[in-house]
């Protein structure tokens, strides 16, 4: 076995004392899905930059896949980092009931002239999740809120909409969820609309059970977690329709698809849909400091308009639209403006040529993308199934890229500023993985967990 931490970080470590950052981690710290029993020591990234990120030798490693689908212009943009410096300075933070402060109003009426029509009030929370949370209460309170309660979900085969409780019942059932599976509310799921016929099983449900149906929320166009599974621009117009004529919310989780993953700034727009709820989070900061927010629809909002205090929305976080998470925020929306779409445009080009290189390869089941995000799904036996993507993980790491497989589904999904070099770097390990590198990994590389 030896030494892990000289293992781990190689003769340069080795005998040398260990970063302190490294035994306090080792020691007292608790990794987001990550089994510490037999988890490799975690990377100790000092520093980033663009599409890199630096470890504690100076050692490059492309963040092909945006630190967990956060950034957006890259690592440090400075126009971000100064917004951030010049509002700490000013007001760091205040509570936001009763209270107000201009990044928030200005961010507000920013998002809502960039977001589909119709949504316009911004309701600020504190990431992804809790951006799910509120919009799924906020569905069924307006309909308790009018004296007609509708308590039903309706959510899609292979969703992800984060990991607090609502969040988890509306996702799909599998290995992270099923332990708490007893506790959550009713959820009628529909298919995969890449795999099913979603629309078909929407209509059977409002047929059952309309009266009962408050939201179906749906990934529009890309099931990210659950595979990277992109689907079809006429089913997310078909559900919104039927939604509407059956008076159903429609709750957009852009989550990841917004702030121009797929392209526009937000999923909905590549098929000019207009949801009642739209969640966002991730890219929101640039992806830069944690802010979520869950838009809705002037009519949801009157729905809570009463002189009976009970149809309040009582809901917050203590940290509710932080003034320096929403000055990042607007830095970020302000590169979006002057950016143009120019480099999503490239990397699009970039990732379409890259994927067709690997179309027809051996190992290669699949090929998928949408805007700047390309997914290769291996050809793994079933048994295999989570296996090559920690192996794919490990040799990519030993490569100086990035990547964090889905089982055996690979993706790039990287920060606007990656170059076509850099984009074509990350492919051409996944070909040496392919060609044979991979038994090679499977001798030097320890797994890596989910
Ligand atoms: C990541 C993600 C979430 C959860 O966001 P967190 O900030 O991790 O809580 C919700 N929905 C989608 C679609 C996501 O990709």
């Amino acid at each position: 076995m030896g030494n892990p931490m000289a293992d781990a970080f190689g003769d340069e470590a080795a005998g040398d004392a260990i970063a302190p950052m490294l035994l306090h981690d080792a020691a007292h710290v608790w990794h987001p899905y990550t089994q510490h029993l037999n988890a490799p020591l975690p990377v100790p990234i000092v520093r980033a930059e663009g599409s890199w990120l630096y470890d504690l030798h100076g050692r490059p490693l492309l963040d092909a896949i945006s630190s967990w689908w956060v950034t957006t212009h890259g690592h440090c943009r400075p126009e971000i980092v100064e917004a951030i410096s010049e509002q700490a300075r000013q007001l760091d933070q205040v509570i936001f009931a009763g209270f107000t402060h201009e990044p928030a109003a200005a961010l507000a009426a920013e998002l809502v002239s960039k977001l589909p029509r119709g949504l316009t009030r911004v309701f600020y929370s504190d990431d992804g999740s809790t951006a799910v949370e509120v919009a799924i209460k906020l569905s069924l309170q307006s309909f308790a809120n009018r004296g007609t309660p509708r308590r039903l979900v309706a959510a899609l085969e292979n969703a992800y909409h984060g990991d607090t409780f609502g969040a988890m019942a509306a996702g799909a059932r599998g290995v992270f969820t099923h332990m708490y599976e007893p506790l959550f509310f009713e959820v009628a799921r529909l298919p995969d609309p890449s795999q099913g016929d979603a629309l078909a099983a929407l209509d059977a449900l409002i047929d059952a059970r309309g009266s009962e149906l408050a939201a179906v929320i749906v990934e529009p166009l890309l099931l990210g977690a659950g595979g990277m599974h992109v689907w079809d621009e006429d089913v997310l117009r078909g559900i919104r329709a039927r939604t509407q004529a059956a008076g159903v919310h429609l709750i957009a989780d852009e989550v990841l698809t917004g702030f121009g993953r797929t392209g526009p700034l937000f999923a909905c727009d590549r098929a000019d849909v207009r949801p009642d709820l739209l969640c966002m989070s991730k890219g929101l900061t640039g992806g830069v400091l944690p802010l979520g927010a869950t838009a809705a629809t002037e009519d949801i909002f009157d729905a809570f308009r009463s002189s009976d205090r009970r149809k309040t929305f009582f809901h917050g976080h203590s940290y509710t639209a932080n003034p320096i998470a929403c000055a990042a925020a607007l830095a970020s929306l302000q590169l979006f403006d002057e950016d143009s779409e120019d480099d999503r445009v490239r990397l699009e080009v970039a990732q379409a040529t890259q994927l067709a290189t690997l179309r027809g390869v051996r190992g290669v089941k699949a090929v998928r993308q949408i805007g700047t995000v390309g997914a290769v799904e291996l050809d793994a036996t079933p048994g295999y199934l989570s296996d090559i993507g920690r192996e794919l993980a490990a040799y990519a790491l030993q490569e100086g890229v990035l990547i964090r497989p889905l089982g055996n589904v690979a993706y790039c999904l990287p920060p606007y500023c990656t170059t076509d070099d850099e984009i074509a770097s990350v492919y051409a390990v996944i070909h040496r993985f392919l060609e044979g590198a991979r038994a090679e990994a499977l001798s030097t590389g320890g797994p890596i967990d989910d």
